[in-house]
């Protein structure tokens, strides 16, 4: 499933390709992947046009001149993908497509179909899921440790959760907890000051890392382009059952945790 750095990568590509273009044709051929407002007709949007394309927690956004948005959640195997030439023929597993005046086209394509596309009208307010971004100014060691002494759950499974910190989902918590020692399941309560400082930076380090290497492609994840992502290369633990641990070279071991697969190293995270 696409995570923070993944989307964030899919939304600076769309912002470097897509900022300017005008809407000619929509094409819906799967109408569930739509939510819209009042049962407002997607149409509403031929002719407007793209002003920026931003991302917000697992979302990528597209604003519009008209001041409507464009909401698009990819789930485990959704994918925004530019195509610059009018010769495109559509892709397996397009369920909307957008032509812009220029002939070029920005197609969703998700095979699973659990991605939605939400079109958000003026008037509306929305803000995703209402976590924090752990890559903005707000989101400090401080901050955290508070999170963190505010309630009794599993240490991954709260970071999991997309109501207290946006974008961050199985890859980069297994990572995260690996850097900063920490066992997943440690309880957040119990967590130490050092202990909180060493996660905060190790969160924000390893997203920017994944961002700088445009993503982690593992599954399904490609960028606007159709291209993989390289950080798959750079993981320390995530997936790597069995082997020595990078640090101490104990062996990784994989667990369960609320129904998915955790990976850690039982001799440094404590
Ligand atoms: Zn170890």
């Amino acid at each position: 499933m696409p995570e923070l750095p993944e989307v964030e990568t899919i939304a600076r590509g769309l912002a470097a390709t897509t900022v300017g273009k005008h809407i000619h044709a929509i094409d819906v051929f799967l109408p569930k992947m739509l939510i819209t407002p009042n049962k407002q007709k997607i149409n509403i949007l031929l002719g407007d046009s793209i002003t920026a394309v931003s991302r917000r927690a697992k979302y990528v956004v597209l604003n519009l001149a008209s001041g409507r948005r464009l909401a698009i959640h990819l789930r485990m195997t959704g994918r925004l993908i530019f195509y610059p030439n009018t010769d495109v023929s559509r892709p397996p597993h397009t369920h909307v497509s957008f032509t812009f005046t220029d002939g070029s086209q920005l197609h969703f394509a998700d095979m699973r179909q659990f991605g939605r596309l939400r079109l958000i009208d003026v008037s509306e307010t929305w803000d995703a899921d209402g976590g924090i971004e752990p890559l903005s100014p707000e989101f400090t060691a401080e901050y955290l440790w508070g999170l963190l002494h505010a309630h009794r759950a599993q240490l991954k499974n709260l970071l999991l959760n997309q109501n207290y910190i946006s974008g961050l989902g199985n890859i980069y918590v297994c990572e995260a907890l690996w850097q900063a020692r920490l066992s997943p399941i440690k309880l957040t309560h119990t967590v130490s000051r050092p202990a909180a400082t060493r996660l905060h930076r190790a969160i924000v380090q390893i997203l920017e890392k994944a961002i700088a290497a445009r993503g982690t492609s593992i599954d399904d994840y490609v960028d606007s382009r159709g291209n993989a992502g390289t950080f798959q290369h750079s993981l320390q633990v995530y997936g790597r059952t069995n082997k020595p641990c990078f640090r101490c070279k104990d062996r990784i071991v994989r667990t369960i945790q609320a129904q998915r697969g955790t990976w850690s190293c039982p001799s440094c995270q404590k």
